[in-house]
């Protein structure tokens, strides 16, 4: 069968053939050795799990290091990459290290800027013998909805001193002081830019998810008691869109609370962030789905990922609507490079999670299967083999060719 590319439906979602081209890019760092582990497991599963009727294509995308090294100096994200990602719109991607010195402030950021990947989906599940701060991790089952475009982290900030840092102060000070306000003139300034248009189809996609995945809930996370008119409109314009767009499939939390019937619809809820991080802490099992601001995602994602055996386990993906790139959530760990040693774990479930956006559920429930099995055994990479009793540190690739061991019996 000829490979083909995956096409988009214009509501968002991937029509995926039964030999689809997924790009690749490789990744700096130890991410050629995650990404040599991830692409063996998940060729391993597809194979197990549909016998040659279905199959991935990988095509790379050249990015960071390698690609500075064969196209030369400064390609460190080359147009053809970007339309690569655009054209083959689904990607698996290891970690690339941020340049030092002048040019491209992240190439992270770049791509997710330039394709518009709005959503950073960070799921956050237990599997079972991996080290856990709680006493009941089997009951985290979280998937973040994080913003991705707009916050304080849109960048739009200038240093103290700086000369439109100054004219921002002195049109504040000037034009709005009647409304008490005075700013110091040695203060820096950052702008925090949220938008109901940015809020809407980024919980548009959560409640879509949460819908489609069974999930109970989704709870809106915002510091909206302080920040009423950037994190409370947040809030505002969640359950908007909720009652404009999905009003007979999701329930407010407010409605049950004055004693109306679930009758199985979602549920959505809010929750200031600081306290959401207790309850994700005490109550995980009350919360499936949370869609959050671009900061407080920040913060929330990596707590969250740190209570399931931390960032060497947790996936990610920034997805837009009609491109989305799979990614491991750390970073590309220059000084283990060429060890073989770091853990693949985030990049491989990451690929699970391409494999359910997909639909290749099968081929993504073996590859937990296989990853429970393993664990349960103790063999386990240097970051886990230090956390867990009993356990033996295995290699990069080894923990890699364990889980096709472990594929192969099924
Ligand atoms: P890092 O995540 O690369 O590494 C920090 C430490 O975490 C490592 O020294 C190692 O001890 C541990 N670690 C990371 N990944 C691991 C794995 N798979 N298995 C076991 N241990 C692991 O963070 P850093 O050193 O701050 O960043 C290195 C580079 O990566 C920087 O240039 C940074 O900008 C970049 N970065 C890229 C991404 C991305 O591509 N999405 C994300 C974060 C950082």
């Amino acid at each position: 069968m000829e490979p083909e590319k995956i096409r988009w439906t214009k509501e968002g979602n991937p029509i995926v053939p039964d030999h689809p081209i997924v790009a690749y890019i490789e990744g700096d760092g130890t991410g050629p050795e995650i990404f040599s582990a991830t692409r063996t497991v998940l060729d391993a599963a597809v194979e197990k799990a549909y016998g040659g009727k279905r199959k991935i294509h990988w095509k790379e995308l050249l990015a960071g290091e390698k690609a500075c090294k064969e196209l030369g100096p400064d390609q460190h994200l080359p147009q053809e990459t970007l339309e690569g990602l655009r054209y083959y719109g689904v990607a698996l991607k290891g970690p690339l290290t941020t340049p030092v010195g002048g040019g491209i402030r992240s190439i992270n950021v770049a791509i997710r800027q330039i394709l518009d990947l709005y959503a950073c989906i960070r799921p956050v599940r237990y599997i079972p013998g991996l080290p856990s701060p709680l006493r009941y991790p089997e009951k985290v089952d979280l998937v973040i909805f994080r913003e991705n475009t707009e916050d304080v982290y849109a960048g739009i900030e200038w240093p103290a001193g700086d000369e439109r840092a100054k004219e921002i102060i002195r049109f504040i000070n000037k034009h709005l002081s009647g409304d008490g306000i005075k700013i110091g003139e040695d203060s820096a300034i950052g702008i925090k830019p949220m938008s109901r248009f940015g809020t809407q189809r980024l919980v548009d996609m959560a409640l879509r998810y949460a819908l489609k995945h069974g999930y109970k809930s989704v709870t809106l996370v915002h510091k909206g008691n302080i920040m009423k008119f950037t994190e409370g409109a947040f809030r505002e314009w969640g359950y908007e869109l909720a009652r404009e767009r999905y009003r007979d499939k999701v329930i407010f939390e407010q409605e049950l609370l004055s004693g109306q019937d679930p009758q199985g619809k979602l549920i959505l809820k809010d929750r200031i962030a600081d306290n959401m991080f207790q309850q994700m802490i005490l109550r995980p099992e009350e919360y499936g789905v949370l869609a959050t601001p671009n900061l407080n995602g920040d913060y929330l994602s990596d707590a969250a990922a740190a209570l399931v055996g931390g960032l060497g386990m947790a996936p990610g993906a920034n997805v837009g609507d009609r491109c989305a790139v799979f990614e491991a959530t750390h970073g590309s760990a220059p000084k283990y490079k060429g060890l073989d040693k770091v853990n693949p774990s985030s990049l491989i479930l990451s690929g699970v999670e391409m494999l359910r956006f997909l639909g290749w559920e099968e081929a993504a429930d073996m590859i937990i299967l296989a990853l429970i099995k393993v664990i349960e055994k103790r063999l386990v990479t240097y970051d886990l083999a230090r956390q867990m009793k009993g356990a033996t540190e295995v290699s990069c690739s080894k923990f890699g060719g364990l889980l096709v061991e472990e594929l192969e019996r099924f």
